[in-house]
């Protein structure tokens, strides 16, 4: 484990933004998860779990809190027949590709996800009408104070890009999925397109620093029959073109947002309220956000934050 005083929250997100925190424990491995929690539940110290931050926005000021970071550079996973546990911290694209070269189905739509196998978990993380709990099948989590347990399917309560984890804040140190043999050449094939589908409609991180799409499509309980993309009321909304100093919308896909030159996380937190108000606004539907605010942002006077409109 190592202790990375002041680290810099930009630097392990892919928005790229975010001031420091107090100090950031880097644990690659689920023992080493385990170790940092229990040491700071018993130093009463609060902190805050990421993986590979792909789906969070930190604040400029940073976060005044302890930050785990939970991402093995190297992939942790170990197969028994068609069943295979991973780390949480194991890279998910990296884990659908292993899943290719071992000729084993059910987790190639992750292809080009970013993040972890934890971050995915938690967020129920899903393409093309696939999602992760279709293929888990049993999983250790953690607590905040540093114990652990094993537990099936049904503790998860998966629905579209939630968990219950999101409501008790516990650790994914490990998962196992439940896989079906496959062919190694169609899955190699299969990967191959959806890897060039991503490249052609989302942004390269590179040169696109974001966090993907930003708000949740909208609930067939709602106005639309059934879910439907936020970023098809944004485009009809004219959200396209809205910017907030240097935060701009993506120009293939109207629901993400891009961090351009001199951009602020404040720019993308206003970005994204005026995307909301927009969409309100011309067709009375409050967008929910999927990604993640950290730390303290300003809001305007009126603003709405809960239903975040
Ligand atoms: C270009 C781009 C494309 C994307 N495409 C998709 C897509 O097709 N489908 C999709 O669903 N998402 C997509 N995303 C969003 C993102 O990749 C996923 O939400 C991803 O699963 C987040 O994982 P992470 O490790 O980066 O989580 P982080 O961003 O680090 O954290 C997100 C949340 O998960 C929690 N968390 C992280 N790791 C753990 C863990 N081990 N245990 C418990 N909690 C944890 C954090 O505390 C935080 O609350 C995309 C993002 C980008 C930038």
């Amino acid at each position: 484990m190592k202790n990375i005083p002041e680290a810099l929250l930009a630097d392990h997100t892919t928005f790229r933004l975010g001031g420091p925190c107090r100090y950031l424990l880097d644990c690659p491995t689920p023992d080493e998860v385990k170790q940092a929690v229990k040491q700071l539940a018993a130093d009463k110290i609060p902190f805050v779990l990421i993986g590979g931050g792909s789906n969070v926005v930190v604040s400029d000021e940073g976060l005044d809190a302890v930050v785990v970071r939970f991402v093995s550079p190297t992939p942790l996973i170990k197969r028994r027949n068609d069943e295979v546990t991973v780390s949480g911290g194991t890279s998910l694209d990296a884990l659908a590709l292993w899943a290719v070269e071992e000729g084993l189905e059910g987790l190639n739509y992750a292809t080009g996800i970013p993040g972890t196998v934890g971050g995915a978990v938690v967020g129920n993380a899903g393409a093309w009408g696939k999602q992760m709990g279709d293929v888990l099948k049993s999983a250790t989590i953690l607590d905040h104070k540093g114990n652990a347990k094993t537990v099936g399917l049904d503790y998860f309560g998966f629905a579209y890009r939630h968990s219950r984890l999101k409501e008790t804040g516990e650790i994914v140190l490990d998962v196992t999925f439940a896989l079906k043999p496959g062919d190694c050449v169609a899955l190699a094939t299969e990967r191959a397109a959806i890897l060039k589908t991503r490249a052609e409609k989302h942004p390269d991180l590179v040169t696109h620093p974001c966090a993907g799409s930003f708000f949740r499509n909208i609930e067939p309980t709602s106005k639309a029959e059934r879910r439907q993309a936020a970023g098809w009321f944004l485009e009809q909304a004219d959200g396209k073109n809205l910017k907030v100093g240097g935060a701009y919308i993506f120009e293939k896909h109207a629901n993400i947002i891009i961090k351009g030159p001199r951009c602020t996380a404040q720019n993308v937190h206003d970005l994204s309220l005026k995307m909301a108000t927009l969409v309100k606004a011309k067709f009375d539907l409050v967008l929910n956000r999927e990604v993640r605010f950290a730390g303290k942002f300003q809001t305007a006077p009126g603003a709405n934050e809960r239903g975040f409109w």
